[in-house]
């Protein structure tokens, strides 16, 4: 179980097997990737990066975003596996991933993060 300070909820990664990826589906949103993620992930894909970058990644608000997929009437992050419902770049995904369910959006959000992830525990 894994705590934070500052924050109100731990977190269980052991139930990302049941959960089916809910944090890598549902709405649209920001999937953040810095330079060296970006360049750490494209060398894991065999790509160049401005190759990795023109195929899986826009650029907004001055930043890189992961591009999304449509998935089950919404939307996935284009590393989604679909087979397996889990991230298919696991081990070189970025700060964003590796840090949820630990973001400070969700100190105001506890309802949505709850709806979201079976593995946070109050
Ligand atoms: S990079 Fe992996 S963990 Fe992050 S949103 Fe995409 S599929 Fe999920």
């Amino acid at each position: 179980m894994l705590k934070k300070q500052d924050f109100s909820y731990s977190f269980d990664g052991s139930k990302c097997d049941e959960c089916g990826g809910k944090c890598c589906v549902g709405e649209s949103g920001y999937i953040w990737i810095s330079a060296s993620e970006i360049k750490k992930l494209s060398e894991f894909l065999g790509l160049k990066t401005d190759e990795f970058i023109k195929k899986y990644l826009f650029k907004t608000q001055n930043k890189y975003s992961i591009k999304e997929k449509e998935y089950n009437g919404g939307y996935a992050c284009i590393f989604f596996d679909e087979q397996n419902k889990n991230c298919g770049v696991y081990e070189y995904r970025p700060s964003q991933c590796r840090t949820f369910p630990f973001w400070d959006y969700f100190k105001q959000n506890l309802e949505e993060l709850q709806a979201e992830c079976i593995g946070v525990k109050f």
